[in-house]
């Protein structure tokens, strides 16, 4: 069984004592935790400066019938859901699709949670950070990480759930989303959403000399400075205006995205 000093010297083995980060994980690869995620949490903090996580809400959401054009949305597809969208409350629990860390991050002692109804950060000791983030700025705290010498820290996982990336892909000017959530009785439009994330592996050989990365047995933990990914999704789509979108035709984000480039 894992513990608290295993977990603790793993994420010590990276060197990011003094920085604060944004953290992706996948808990599975641990097998059994003592203590469970909290035990993760714990560790984290004692090795990073502060540590932010999204804990998005998508139950919150709203498909209307009409709206802007190529926002890679069927209006007026997902009648059945809409019955059953949720208003935003700051008790909310993460999004299952984000697994069980930031169940435990928003729980922690001295967290914080923005109130964004879908795109929602949670923080411990980052909440000058988190602050940042407006209705129309959903990515703003990324963007603060990075000014702060943040990196990303991706515990078992690849890319694809890398966040960040989104934010290099507004910076080279991609088209953002608009959606729309319930909050108390009314629908409040939430542009700025991102795209989809499903091909950002495409990131990894090319970033590979900037990432610090870490195995111990079956699990591993890797990590990039924040502004480096940034510049490296800059690169790849002005290489390759199609870069990091997925390959599947029937995804209608990366198809709006593709349409605007053929
Ligand atoms: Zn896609």
């Amino acid at each position: 069984m894992v513990g608290h000093a295993e977990l603790k010297s793993l994420f010590e083995s990276l060197n990011l004592a003094n920085t604060p980060v944004i953290a992706h994980a996948s808990l599975k690869k641990f097998g059994r935790i003592e203590g469970g995620p909290k035990t993760v949490i714990q560790a984290m903090l004692g090795s990073f400066r502060s540590v932010i996580m999204p804990t998005f809400t998508y139950k919150t959401m709203i498909t209307p019938e009409v709206g802007p054009p190529n926002n890679g949305i069927t209006y007026g597809s997902d009648r059945d859901n809409n019955k059953m969208a949720e208003s935003f409350t700051h008790a909310m629990l993460p999004d299952k699709m984000m697994g069980l860390l930031p169940f435990a991050l928003l729980h922690a002692q001295g967290s914080m949670r923005t109130a964004h109804p879908i795109l929602s950060f949670s923080g411990v000791k980052a909440d000058e950070i988190l602050l940042t983030q407006t209705l129309f700025e959903p990515l703003a705290p990324i963007a603060a990480l990075a000014d702060a010498g943040g990196w990303v820290v991706l515990i078992n996982v690849d890319h694809s759930v890398n966040t960040s990336i989104h934010y290099g892909e507004k910076l080279s000017g991609r088209r953002q989303f608009v959606r729309w959530a319930v909050v108390g009785n009314r629908i409040v439009e939430c542009p700025g959403f991102p795209g989809d994330s499903s091909g950002f592996n495409a990131i990894e050989e090319y970033i590979k000399p900037d990432t610090r990365r870490v195995d111990m047995g079956d699990y591993f933990v890797q990590a990039v400075p924040l502004k480096r990914l940034f510049a490296a999704v800059q690169e790849m789509i002005k290489n390759d205006p199609l870069a990091l979108l997925c390959q599947n035709p029937e995804c209608e984000r990366c198809g709006a995205v593709k349409a605007l480039e053929v």
